[in-house]
């Protein structure tokens, strides 16, 4: 069964084979097709509010205040402030006659009550409306209790998720270069596009430690306002997901000269490569012979179980649709590992480069689809008869609808997925929901072949 696509949508799908991969994409959702995507406040939410010991007030609403820790899990090693979800709760009277005031009350009170390092302000749709000078607030508090008070522009409405990343890199890069970078490394690094959900971050940091490498900050994942504030004096920075953080890079190169390497810390091959390529730019034999020692030790560990699970899995098929289209080029290969075929991919906020390079890697008949819809899932789910869906938390009832095997692998995800050890948990996690026996007591359209049982 083929899916019926709304006209106006039908540039954001592509079938490899059909053409070369011109796919229209970036740009805002298209009304009535019930975007999967979040708004721009989201999207800067998503990508500041790991940062554990500063205060996230969301000057707004209380309903655009629900993306809390309790959904989007980035542990933290020490403070935990980041888990508190504050909110000017506007009212009526405040949208008449303007929520300044609230805002200011709320923050006093709150950086006396927590003592943060540093406090943002998210702005929210009314607020981008009623025209409240969040700027001019923040000085005044700023003023008044020394810490950094930061506004973040991410109105709802001004864009899609990327203006929300991109909102959060601004508000980031006002903290930049404010702190002593006297003890850092030449071989240093700062850790871009890792929220630590998880843990994931500890155990990227540790290989990193292993190669002899500092890590300088980690931008955002179990991060800390001071050493955001230094995070200029590292040598490199290394940035993970083709979207939330690559404009804090560009700012960082333009106005302190550090390069940047773009990395995935998902499936072996990505790992492996990320790895190398960081320990390349260092040139120094004595760190690219740890990280040789490194990756060799570290699959040889997780392949024997590794192959168990590929004997099993051999010619499944998976669906997979993520946030940004980087981490989609990891889990194509990594399900490739498994034996696997990928026959739909798509994401969020992918670029037209992102699934140019996609459509490079996936085998023909592949869909791929930009900012997609549940409908348009559904049938695509469907049509290629997947044995597993990969996505987040507003994915997975559509798979579970299908009666398809689901693999959370978005914010909300409770298993580390990341690294090789990673991979390992992601195959655990592929091959228990593909072969479970639950399929054989729900309304599955393809049972499986045979229950291949793998013992780990
Ligand atoms: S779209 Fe606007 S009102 Fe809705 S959650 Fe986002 S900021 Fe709040």
């Amino acid at each position: 069964m083929q899916a019926a696509i709304l006209e106006e949508r039908k540039e954001q799908i592509h079938r490899i084979g059909d053409a070369p991969c011109e796919i229209a994409c970036d740009k805002d959702s298209l009304a009535g097709a019930v975007s999967q995507r979040a708004c721009v406040f989201c999207g800067s939410r998503v990508v500041l509010y790991p940062i554990a010991d500063a205060l996230h007030l969301v000057h707004g609403p209380i309903g655009c205040a629900v993306y809390t820790w309790d959904i989007r899990g980035a542990l933290s090693f020490g403070p935990e402030l980041h888990r508190l979800s504050f909110s000017t709760d506007l009212q009526v009277r405040d949208i008449i006659f303007g929520g300044e005031k609230k805002l200011r009350g709320a923050l006093i009170e709150l950086i006396a009550r927590h003592s943060p390092k540093a406090a943002f302000v998210y702005s929210t749709c009314i607020v981008g409306i009623i025209g409240d000078d969040l700027e001019a607030v923040c000085r005044e508090v700023e003023a008044e209790t020394g810490i950094p008070v930061i506004p973040v522009q991410s109105e709802g409405f001004k864009g899609n998720k990327r203006a929300g990343y991109q909102a959060a890199c601004k508000a980031m890069f006002r903290l930049v270069g404010t702190g002593d970078t006297g003890t850092i490394s030449p071989h240093s690094i700062n850790i871009l596009g890792d929220f630590n959900l998880a843990g994931e971050i500890w155990l990227v940091r540790d290989y990193f430690r292993r190669m002899g490498i500092e890590v300088v900050a980690n931008i955002t994942g179990d991060g800390r306002v001071d050493d955001i504030r230094r995070c200029h004096g590292a040598a490199l920075n290394v940035v993970q997901c083709s979207g939330s953080t690559m404009d804090l890079a560009r700012m960082m190169e333009e106005k302190y000269g550090i390069p940047s390497v773009r990395v995935s810390y998902f499936g072996i091959e990505d790992m492996a490569d990320s790895l190398y390529r960081v320990a390349d730019h260092f040139r120094d034999p004595l760190i690219m012979a740890r990280t040789r020692e490194l990756v060799r030790s570290e699959i040889e560990a997780v392949m024997p179980e590794l192959t168990r699970y590929r004997e099993a899995l051999a010619g499944r098929k998976a669906a997979v649709y993520v946030g940004g289209a980087f981490k989609a080029f990891s889990l194509v290969k990594a399900f490739r590992l498994l034996g696997m075929q990928v026959a739909m991919v798509g994401s969020q906020t992918g670029t037209r480069e992102d699934y140019q390079e996609l459509a490079g890697i996936c085998d023909p008949g592949t869909i791929i689809v930009d900012d997609a819809n549940p409908l348009e899932l559904t049938s695509f789910l469907e049509e290629k008869s997947v044995d597993i869906f990969v996505g987040g938390v507003k994915e997975r009832p559509i798979a579970y609808k299908l009666g398809v095997g689901f693999c959370d692998h978005n914010h909300e995800r409770k298993i580390a997925m990341a690294g090789f050890a990673g991979m390992l948990n992601f195959a655990r996690e592929v091959h228990s929901s593909v072969l479970s026996p639950v399929w054989r007591f729900v309304p599955r359209r393809h049972a499986p072949a045979q229950q291949g049982e793998v013992r780990s």
